[in-house]
């Protein structure tokens, strides 16, 4: 076990600024708190918090994260206080170990929703601060390589499965591979212990043999390198037991199948000169096709870059390749973490910390991909995480809605969705989404996507879907309100029109289809009157035309098809502006209520549609309480309020009085909610009134 002093040592080796007095007393805290715990080893307890300090020097992380590992496990297994940890260490480390005693809490519940919850609790971390998560990764690391002391198998493998589940895949997601794959053999160790001895066994015997290949491959390159004239490092090792039993297990192949089982890595001074070798490998060897791939110009999602090809080293001899700079490769082993370690050196006051620097380039930079370039950790700023209820993750930008989420799990969701609900809240459609948020899509086979989606959703995926649906959709509706025109128009003429008077309307009108007839017609590109002299030429149609029913509406609403019967809410009162949601019910008019309106909560098993105003809406009846004072000429105030802004009265009635105060429930004709919110700061305005608000019921 690392000694006090010896830790002291590691951290003042980078940061020679350290204050060793506050470092020794978190030593000597934690050693106090555990007291005489034990571990399954058999080691005091205190050996693990230490170990995982020590793991934090290793990422040059700074004081307060050093502090934080070290006190990591104080509040949750002694007797210890966040407030005592803030007392002794400030609000920094308290909030950092009240982090991690958070992220430790959710591990003690139940199987599969834990792996869940898990998993949100610290992606949610990873956008409040990164160094929570290090240190919990630190801890979960130790804990592993300490694994094989726990007796229970059980336990033994649940943990491993977790570790492998969610514990690797977040070091990957932040780029610390040397974390991951130190987990992931350890947890398959656990997991498939035939798998790993045969591997392991197979890999030691090879190198027992004295295996020269890795040795004459990787000199055969640098040779190759330096006849171009290239400075180049080749390294060749074996590849972690895990990929190969991945790989065999992709492939359905045995060990001995496998003709790849080493990997090489060129390191080279900078990104030229990572082009440059690849072009004096491929010329030398012939490349596999298919496995080139230039992480250089599309950096991973962690920002992992590097060149990666196969190439066919001898007959049968795949040889897999990455190519990177020094840089990448320091970036590549500890992800996140070596960069901020970068970010410590090269400001020599050390106490920055990554918030800092994050906000300075989040300030400075003025091009996304330069924020790219300079942090991993801007990734995260302009990025949601959200859950399947089954706990599958999904990452999308900011302003994602659930038809954004539906899309990204699977188009078919997407075009089927009708509804959402939100850490099981029934929530609209163009919601947006939350960091961590546990999206359920509700879905209805016969549904489509919805011209009015793309009025929120934002990701490409979606976008096009909706769009592609809405083109053919479009047309179908069309083509439907046209048929309905053609029906009263030829209701109304006193000749009885069969399909021959409409084929030949068709021609006449020099189309191909009675579609496309009906199209143009519901389109509004033929006039009813076109129609009518198309079906019988020389019709005056002036005739008849007056007594028509307007076909002209004052308000319009997207989202539905046209022509489809629907009723205000009679509760809620919408008025164009207000957010509008649909519920449909089968075989009645879709009712359209606000987004405030209490029958949406009230849960129906009516189907939501979302909804929105069509341009140039007009009118609608909003109801408002009114409380004004009681005394003389105040409803005449409050009737010339309404009177100024040109707003009708529709219904008044006294709903309370007392001595002081008169309650007034008032529905009143308005433009729209602009027109709306207008009246009511008057009434507020005015000495008259004592309160007045919106009903929504
Ligand atoms: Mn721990």
């Amino acid at each position: 076990m690392m000694r006090q002093y010896e830790l002291v040592e590691r951290v003042r080796a980078y940061n020679p600024d350290v204050d060793e007095d506050r470092l020794n007393r978190a030593y000597v805290f934690t050693v106090q708190m555990h007291g005489t715990q034990t571990r399954a080893s058999g080691d005091p307890y205190f050996s693990h918090p230490v170990e995982v300090a020590g793991l934090m020097t290793d990422l040059r992380m700074d004081e307060d994260t050093i502090i934080t590992a070290l006190l990591h496990d104080t509040v949750e297994d002694t007797l210890t206080s966040i407030e005592d940890v803030e007392a002794r260490f400030g609000p920094e480390v308290a909030r950092l170990v009240d982090g991690v005693t958070k992220l430790s809490k959710i591990e003690a519940q139940t199987e599969d929703e834990r792996a869940a919850e898990n998993l949100r609790k610290f992606l949610l971390a990873i956008s409040d601060d990164i160094r929570v998560l290090l240190v919990k990764l630190a801890d979960r690391l130790h804990n592993m390589r300490t694994l094989h002391f726990i007796k229970s198998p059980e336990k033994r493998r649940r943990i491993a499965k977790e570790t492998m589940d969610i514990y690797a895949p977040l070091a990957e997601r932040i780029g610390m591979y040397e974390y991951m794959h130190e987990m992931q053999l350890l947890a398959f160790e656990q997991l498939e212990p035939e798998g790993y001895a045969t591997i392991t066994g197979r890999l030691a015997q090879i190198r027992e043999q004295g295996d020269v290949r890795i040795e004459e491959i990787s000199q055969k390159m640098a040779d190759a390198m330096d006849r171009a004239g290239l400075k180049a490092k080749v390294y060749g090792r074996e590849k972690h037991p895990y990929s190969i039993w991945k790989k065999m297990q992709e492939r359905h192949v045995a060990f001995e199948q496998l003709t790849d089982i080493n990997a090489f890595r060129v390191i080279v001074d900078d990104i030229e000169s990572c082009y440059r070798a690849l072009g004096v490998l491929h010329r030398r060897w012939q490349m596999v096709p298919g496995r080139f791939k230039d992480f250089i110009s599309t950096p991973k999602r962690n920002g992992y870059r590097s060149l990666h090809t196969t190439v066919m080293f001898a007959q049968n001899m795949r040889v897999e390749i990455q190519i990177r700079s020094a840089d990448m490769h320091q970036a590549a082993e500890y992800g996140l973490a070596a960069h901020w370690a970068y970010k410590q050196d090269d400001q020599p006051d050390g106490q920055a910390g990554w918030l800092r620097d994050l906000i300075e380039i989040l300030e400075t930079s003025h091009e996304p991909e330069e924020l790219l370039e300079n942090t991993r950790m801007a990734m995260y700023q302009d990025r949601i995480f959200a859950f399947t209820p089954k706990g599958a993750l999904h990452q999308l930008p900011k302003g994602a809605t659930p038809v954004d989420f539906a899309y990204a799990v699977h188009t078919d969701l997407g075009d089927r969705a009708v509804g959402a609900k939100i850490n099981g809240r029934h929530v609209p459609l163009r919601t947006l989404l939350n960091n961590g948020d546990m999206v359920d899509i509700l879905t209805s086979k016969a549904h489509v996507p919805d011209p009015a989606w793309l009025n929120f959703a934002v990701t490409g995926k979606a976008r096009a879907a909706i769009r592609r649906h809405v083109r053919h959709r479009e047309r179908d509706e069309m083509i439907l309100l046209g048929k309905k025109i053609y029906e009263e128009v030829v209701e109304r003429l006193p000749a009885k029109i069969g399909q021959k008077a409409l084929a030949a309307a068709v021609e006449r009108l020099q189309l191909k289809t009675a579609d496309e007839l009906m199209y143009a017609v519901g389109a509004g590109k033929i006039s009813d009157r076109r129609l009518i002299v198309a079906l019988v030429p020389g019709f005056d149609a002036d005739a008849i035309e007056s007594e028509w029913p307007s076909q002209e509406r004052a308000i319009s609403i997207r989202g539905l098809t046209p022509g489809v019967a629907y009723n205000l809410g009679e509760c809620c009162h919408p008025i164009p502006g207000d957010r509008i949601v649909g519920l449909r019910l089968p075989d009645a008019p879709v009712e359209v209520h606000t987004i405030h309106c209490d029958k949406l909560v009230s849960g129906t098993d009516a189907d939501w549609v979302d909804l929105s105003w069509g341009q140039g809406s007009d009118g609608g009846a909003a109801r408002l309480r009114v409380i004004v004072h009681n005394r003389p000429g105040m409803l005449a105030e409050m009737a010339g309020i309404f009177g100024f802004h040109k707003a009708n009265i529709l219904n008044l009635r006294m709903t309370a009085r007392d001595s002081a105060f008169h309650t007034f429930e008032v529905d009143l004709e308005v433009h729209d909610l602009h027109h709306l919110m207008r009246i009511i700061s008057a009434l507020r305005a005015s000495d008259a009134v004592a309160q007045a608000d919106r009903l929504f019921s």
